[in-house]
């Protein structure tokens, strides 16, 4: 153990993990591109007055888990704890609806930074994918936005998602529910956590968000949103749940959903998943509509709908639930040589396949052929190439499958086309149905 550690709540990322990072992020970004998103990328801070004009001073994220502090310019600045803010403050320094036809659709990915309790799970330095609609005149973008965050679930294997749904209504809705939660708060609030005190004075629906479990019990028995939401908010949220069903999106109305930023109204949404062993993580990706930031920003008056997803929960359950993902992929080609005077010549052939694009290695140490076989085995590699005298001499090389223990001579000029066919699973697979075709 060196002298220094990550920081509480950060890790080192490698091996496997990054691995399945990576394809997590990849399929994610593919799956966007396909509706249409184009990626964004915003600086990792901004001004902490942007943070605390979007997520709300009462919320959580605010209040608690910002990384602030004043720069060498006496600026008050922060880490982002969330990617929105950024990209809608983007989106209006840039103009970027000026031009474009809208709605704007926006992907982004990176690390968000939250000083929070870590946990599995739960880390300081995170990181998110996500995307915004800009400019939303339908409750279809709701639900597109929606149906692609559940499609990306599905496509990175994650079958089993929960989708848990609700609608906050719109303002006029808002306040007269507010106002009943004050009503029936009002003598129950003494003996609620220090957090809910503050929550009933800034903003009191966050009081729903409460995760202390004798809350809870206060928390069920307050007065529905349902109850309170006027013709336009209920006639729209219909429209949203009727077209899931018509997609064959499962989902999950949850009453008591609020979300913990405060910029969001109408449409909020979950998505949980649970591995096999039951361990719920949380929210694996969340999000919702949100009317006012872009003007409260200082743009025009454009509604959005986002949501943005937790990668190294993701990439926990993918841990659990497709192993292989988390596997690093197998090296194709490992070149042995046969005496000192083939090393250099095993590099001018690894460079020639490399160009090829064929992923190898090799040792320039001088190793028995044996050794160098343990060696690439222990690299996971497909193939084995020697390289040896006659090798050198007539450029014909015994190619070596490890998993199948068969070998095979090729010339120089056949090799990639060889090495390429020996990879390439669709044909292989081909060539085994085609035999149970025979039989
Ligand atoms: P939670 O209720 O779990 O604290 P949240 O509501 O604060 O989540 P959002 O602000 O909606 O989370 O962020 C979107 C997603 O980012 C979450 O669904 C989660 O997957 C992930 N996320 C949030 N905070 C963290 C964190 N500290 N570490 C890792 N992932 C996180
Ligand atoms: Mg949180």
């Amino acid at each position: 153990m060196g002298k220094y550690q990550p920081q509480r709540g950060t890790y080192d990322a490698y091996g496997g993990f990054l691995n399945c990072f990576n394809i997590v992020l990849n399929v994610l970004s593919e799956m966007a591109k396909q509706y249409n998103y184009k990626e964004i990328i915003t600086p990792i801070y901004e001004s902490t007055d942007l943070f605390i004009r979007s997520s709300g001073e009462g919320s959580d994220v605010v209040r608690k888990e910002m990384f602030s502090f004043k720069d060498r310019g006496d600026r008050d600045i922060s880490l982002r704890p969330e990617m929105t803010a950024g990209v809608i403050r983007s989106v209006v320094s840039n103009k970027l609806y000026a031009n474009a036809d809208l709605p704007l659709k926006l992907f982004y990915k990176g690390p968000a930074f939250r000083y929070e309790r870590p946990s599995k799970g739960r880390y300081r330095q995170f990181n998110q994918f996500g995307v915004e609609t800009i400019g939303v005149t339908s409750y279809l973008s709701d639900v597109e936005v929606i149906c692609l965050g559940y499609r990306s679930l599905q496509e990175l294997g994650l079958l089993d998602v929960k989708l848990k749904i609700n609608t906050l209504g719109n303002q006029a809705s808002r306040e007269r529910y507010n106002q009943a939660l004050k009503d029936y708060f009002q003598d129950k609030i003494e003996s609620m956590c220090e957090d809910c005190k503050t929550r009933f004075n800034v903003n009191i629906l966050r009081i729903l968000d409460c995760k202390v479990e004798e809350d809870q019990k206060i928390i069920k028995e307050c007065p529905k949103l349902d109850d309170y939401l006027d013709d336009e908010s209920k006639e729209y949220f219909r429209k949203v749940l009727e077209m899931l069903d018509q997609l064959n999106i499962p989902y999950e109305v949850d009453n008591t959903l609020v979300r913990g930023l405060d910029y969001y109204s109408g449409v909020v949404f979950e998505y949980h998943y649970s591995s096999p062993e039951g361990v719920n993580l949380g929210a694996v990706g969340a999000g919702g509509h949100y009317p006012n930031l872009v003007s409260e920003i200082g743009g025009p008056s454009l509604e959005c709908v986002g949501f943005a997803f937790g990668i190294e929960r993701l990439v926990t359950l993918l841990e659990d639930i497709i192993p292989e993902t988390y596997k690093e992929p197998d090296l194709s080609v490992f070149i042995g040589h046969i005496g000192k005077e083939a090393i250099e010549h095993s590099l001018l052939l690894a460079d020639y396949l490399r160009e090829n694009y064929i992923d190898v290695d090799l040792t320039f140490d001088d190793k028995s052929l044996s050794s160098q076989i343990k060696l690439a085995n222990k690299k996971n590699a497909r193939l084995f190439i020697v390289v040896g005298e006659d090798e050198m001499k007539n450029y014909v090389y015994q190619v070596k499958d490890l998993s199948q223990k068969t070998q095979m001579a090729v010339s120089y000029c056949d090799l990639v086309d060889y090495i390429m066919e020996k990879l390439s699973p669709s044909i292989n697979d081909e060539s085994e149905d085609f035999e149970n075709d025979e039989d």
